[in-house]
């Protein structure tokens, strides 16, 4: 198989792009770097069946040759990037979902959507199934990544029916693992990054906001599966491990051995009180369910996160 994956040098992004490799197929990322960093997939830059292209997706998508696969991972993700990037989130999850559909619809390709649980916005309903048809606010300050996102499952459908494109989306719950940026301002990447450098862990608000957290090895493999199948979705991908942001930052500080207190600051504007998925699709669909248990997964980020900021340390000295 010839894949090709928009957003390839971010933090998904390299993760399906290493798998693919994995299983035999050939790669090509396509990235503007905007909040991705080609350091994500220098480990793979030496294997001939992976190519990592410059690209802005809003611009242009034209790739050579055949390819059967594109998984549309291109967009700003962190609330914090999108915030900092309003217009170019939205640009991307319409210009550049129409340019990455054209490319699937000449190339007789398979098309992925990366959706999201941020189109079900601060729930009404939980766990949210699919059907669930969300509750967002589309002038407030998150829309612009949720309305995106719901303009991108939108776009997609349309161009399923009026032009037979073989899509699938999926809606991704929040992941976390390695080649996070630390600074991205997520909950998980700060958490880390405060503990290990004995600084305050921010909790916004009282923390007693909720996420469902899933290890990015596990996500892959559900979007794998769901590539793999003719399935037009959307289908919620995440684990159904559901937390406080109070508890996930005292297990954090704990795993990381740390003395940081924690520090409660403003909750930001629309921030969703609770999100979980409801899996049951997926399982039957797909046969997939999340395997690694978080706290297995959280060690083995929290190390990641370790290791690289002493190289960072080592590569500042004399
Ligand atoms: P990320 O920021 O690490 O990766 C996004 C990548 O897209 C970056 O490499 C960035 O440079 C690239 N990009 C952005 N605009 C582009 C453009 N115009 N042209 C080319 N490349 C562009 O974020 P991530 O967490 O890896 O998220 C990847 C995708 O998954 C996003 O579409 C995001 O909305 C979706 N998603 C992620 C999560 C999560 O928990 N990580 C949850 C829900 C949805
Ligand atoms: N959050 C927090 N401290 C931080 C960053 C985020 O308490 O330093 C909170 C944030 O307000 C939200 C939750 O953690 O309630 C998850 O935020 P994140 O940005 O990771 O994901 P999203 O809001 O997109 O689900």
């Amino acid at each position: 198989m010839r894949a090709v994956v928009t957003g390839g040098a971010g933090f998904l992004g390299s993760h399906l792009c290493e798998r693919l490799l994995a299983r035999g197929d050939e790669v090509i990322a396509l990235d503007n770097f905007v909040t991705g960093d080609p350091k994500n997939v220098s480990h793979l830059r030496s294997d001939p069946h992976f190519e990592l292209r410059q690209v802005d997706v809003t611009r242009d998508v034209r790739v050579e040759g055949d390819v059967d696969l594109i998984l549309h991972f291109a967009s700003p993700a962190s609330p914090v990037d999108y915030l900092q990037l309003p217009i170019e989130t939205l640009e991307v999850g319409s210009i550049g979902t129409m340019h990455a559909l054209s490319l699937a619809r000449d190339k007789g390709a398979r098309f992925v959507l990366a959706s999201t649980s941020e189109v079900y916005g601060d729930p009404q309903v939980h766990p949210q199934p699919e059907s669930y048809w969300g509750h967002v606010n589309p002038v407030g300050p998150r829309g612009v990544y949720d309305e995106a996102k719901r303009f991108g499952e939108a776009v997609t459908l349309a161009h399923r029916n009026t032009h037979g494109i073989n899509t699938g989306i999926v809606r991704i719950f929040n992941t976390f693992g390695p080649r996070m940026r630390p600074n991205d301002g997520r909950a998980i990447p700060n958490f880390i990054r405060q503990s290990l450098a004995g600084d305050p862990v921010t909790v916004a608000g009282d923390g007693s906001q909720t996420r469902s957290i899933c290890f990015v090895d596990d996500l892959v493999a559900g979007i794998l599966a769901l590539a793999d199948s003719d399935h037009p979705g959307p289908v919620n991908i995440g684990n159904p491990h559901e937390i406080s942001m109070h508890d996930l930052a005292a297990w954090i500080i704990e795993l990381a051995g740390s003395t940081s207190v924690i520090e409660y600051i403003p909750r930001p504007v629309d921030d969703p009180t609770v999100r979980q998925p409801d899996t049951t699709l997926a399982r039957h669909l797909l046969g997939w369910g999340p395997e690694v248990d978080i706290e297995t997964a959280l060690r083995r980020t929290i190390d990641w996160f370790r290791t690289e900021s002493q190289m960072a340390h080592r590569s500042h000295l004399p």
